[in-house]
């Protein structure tokens, strides 16, 4: 790629209409490594007009099974590119080499998955008797925008855009102010497989500027958002404005996990999963396991194994070897989930692990060490709050009623678990649990071939499986007198 990195309008790598250019800081080590060219609305308005007129150019004349094969193609460039765009996404994001690597095979498997439902779309007729033909065509949406967080930039890119391109749409695609590297270097694979102009725009820049003029614009027939709660209601009002459909909201999440093993003797796995809560993208997940109801004889057993796992935890940047937790993604979050572990701290929880800074990091990068808070309560902000950070709280219960009616008592519905081994409890804690993804003993399933997505104020709308791709479409009715 070039530096600085630029937009990608129509077919065209170019700089932002009034020529910003805004440094990427490599989160480890707080220093600028690279430059990205922001857009403007006058960049955006080419967006949406290349993608309007794209929608009946040359992609008007790709067969769906030609669609599919083409994001086949570009999962194959993908794994190609793995190694170098790999370095690339640790530099900007902080994630350790691993987790780079393994989102970089999300994205190649999303592209396959949607890729292998495009030619499996269809429509439908209706009998209406005799002297009339009714059939239902699924036509594309039209222009779609998606608008993408900073936590899993590839994973988010490729859920929304492989559906949509499968299903025939264009894309407008606006990445998060703190991550656009990687999604502009992945949007070069696509380019370099041949994909027709107009079709996918990337346009990185401000939110507050860009997204307003992508969501209330007549031509987008589609809008997608991943993001906070407090964006999803703007993007909501403004979808309003033209009643675009809302593809889908994914917002946040504050995962409950309930432990309910039989014995002290089979908590390795909860606190296995307790130490990837705040491991894993450093806690930035929305599925982040970061309330931990335990059961009151289990209690101070589990504590001491969570505490014997965080000490096992390789804190530092992607450049050292069997790193496992990186820094923050920015300095702005960085102070929010410090301030998080201070609040923690005047509301009386018990710190039993990190804090602040972890030794051995020196004084550059925005690391936090990974950090439990014991003896909680629901009433506290940092068991309510989305912190998004390695950061978890634990909270003793004496039922698994009383876990329940704590697990759901929380603005978010996204995705909880148990951990159990008696297969009633877990099957009636499934049912009862009020988000839309539950995970028994483990927290693996997510993504690709199965729907994830949140009830209550976590969003709407489900990415991942085969429905997914149905939300990308519409339908058209046409009725005929044969008479
Ligand atoms: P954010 O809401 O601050 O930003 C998300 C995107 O919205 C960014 O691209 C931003 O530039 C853009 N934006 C800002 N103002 C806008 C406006 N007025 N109109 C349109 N777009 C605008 O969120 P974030 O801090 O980047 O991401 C973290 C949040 O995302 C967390 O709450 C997390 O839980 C959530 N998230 C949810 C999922 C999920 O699948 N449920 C996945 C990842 C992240």
């Amino acid at each position: 790629m070039n530096n600085p990195y630029q937009l990608f309008i129509d077919g065209v790598w170019r700089d932002g209409s009034d020529g910003t250019r805004v440094p990427v800081i490599n989160p480890a080590t707080e220093e600028a490594f690279a430059e990205v060219c922001w857009g403007t609305p006058e960049d955006a308005n080419l967006a949406l007009d290349a993608a309007e007129r794209a929608l009946s150019g040359e992609w008007s004349t790709w067969s769906p099974t030609r669609r599919g094969r083409f994001l086949f193609a570009v999962a194959a460039s993908v794994r190609r590119n793995a190694a170098k765009l790999a370095v690339l996404f640790s530099q900007e994001h902080g994630k350790p080499p691993h987790q780079a690597a393994g989102e970089l095979e999300d994205a190649a498997r999303y592209l396959e998955y949607f890729g292998g439902l495009a030619d499996k779309l269809s429509g439908l007729t209706i009998d209406l008797g005799r002297g009339q033909l009714d059939y239902v065509l699924r036509e594309p949406l039209g222009v779609t925008v998606h608008i993408a967080p900073w936590n899993y930039p590839l994973d988010i890119f490729c859920r929304s855009v492989a559906p949509a391109l499968a299903a025939g749409n264009t894309c407008v695609v606006k990445p998060a102010e703190e991550i656009s590297l990687v999604t502009l270097a992945l949007t070069r694979l696509f380019q370099e497989e041949g994909i027709p102009a107009g079709v996918l725009n990337v346009i990185p820049g401000s939110g507050s500027v860009l997204g307003p003029v992508l969501t209330e614009d007549p031509r987008v027939r589609g809008i997608v958002f991943t993001g906070s709660v407090v964006t999803g209601r703007k993007v909501l009002q403004s979808a309003a404005r033209n009643i675009t459909p809302v593809v889908s909201m994914e917002l946040g999440g504050k995962a409950a996990s309930l432990v309910f093993v039989k014995d002290a003797s089979e908590l390795d796995g909860p606190a296995g999963g307790a130490a990837g809560a705040m491991a894993w993208n450093a806690g930035q997940s929305c599925g982040q396991r970061s309330r931990w109801y335990v059961r009151r004889d289990l209690y101070e057993p589990f504590i001491e194994k969570v505490i014997e796992r965080v000490r096992g935890l390789r804190v530092g940047p992607f450049t050292e070897p069997g790193v496992q937790l990186g820094p923050l993604v920015s300095k702005k979050h960085y102070d929010n989930v410090m301030n998080y572990i201070r609040i923690g701290i005047e509301e009386g929880a018990r710190l039993i692990a990190g804090g602040g800074r972890p030794e051995g990091v020196g004084d550059k990068g925005y690391f936090v060490a990974p950090t439990v808070f014991a003896d909680c309560n629901n009433r506290m902000r940092i068991v309510r709050e989305e912190i998004f950070g390695p950061v978890i709280t634990i909270i003793p219960v004496d039922s698994l009623d009383e876990a329940l009616a704590l697990a759901n008592d929380n603005m978010f519905g996204l995705s909880s678990e148990i951990w159990t081994s008696d297969i009633t409890i877990a099957h009636s804690v499934a049912a009862k649990l009020d988000v839309g993804h539950v995970t028994i003993n483990g927290s693996a399933a997510f993504g690709f071939e199965v729907p994830f997505g949140g009830v209550k104020q976590s969003g709407l709308g489900r990415e991942g499986g085969p429905e997914a791709i149905l939300a990308y479409t519409r339908l058209k009715n046409v009725w005929i007198n044969l008479k």
